[in-house]
């Protein structure tokens, strides 16, 4: 397998004994160059998922993986909506306060955090618009329909 160097010293001698030949090769090169690069990034991903999570949580909610893990112990490693633990293979969500971060591209200030919870909860708790009336009432509403658990 030919290394990046000695790829782009090839396609200089190339060019310089077909003058003017067919750029197509070299978009061709360029595109075989990214592929490989997507590809090495996935891989490398793939072998690293705790610093990719990492690097997400930072991204968007600006928490380390630590802050998480240290959140997550606070909440005793369950939901903070309905108290219990995450799916099997699944993380909680971290739940902020939509309203505080509208407008920043899906990505939150890092100080609205409300706590982490599973993704059916917070479907639950956007379908309320995130009123605590609704929710009542809710409970209200299936209270009436309860015969015995
Ligand atoms: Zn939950
Ligand atoms: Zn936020
Ligand atoms: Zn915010």
């Amino acid at each position: 397998m030919r290394t990046r160097e000695q790829s782009a010293a090839y396609m200089r001698e190339y060019r310089k004994k077909h003058p003017g030949a067919s750029s197509r090769l070299t978009t061709r090169w360029a595109k075989a160059n990214r592929e490989s690069d997507r590809k090495y990034k996935k891989k490398w991903q793939d072998a690293h998922p705790e610093s990719m999570r990492s690097r997400a949580l930072k991204h968007k909610y600006g928490i380390t993986l630590e802050e998480y893990n240290a959140l997550l112990l606070k909440q005793n490693g369950v939901c903070a909506v309905c108290k219990t633990p995450p799916l099997k293979g699944k993380v909680l969500n971290v739940d902020h306060d939509h309203r505080c971060c509208v407008g920043r591209n899906g990505k939150c200030c890092g100080k609205c955090i409300r706590g982490l919870i599973h993704q059916t909860c917070n479907l639950m708790l956007g379908g309320a618009k995130d009123s605590p009336t609704i929710l009542r009432l809710g409970a209200e509403y299936l209270e009436l329909f309860r015969t015995e658990e």
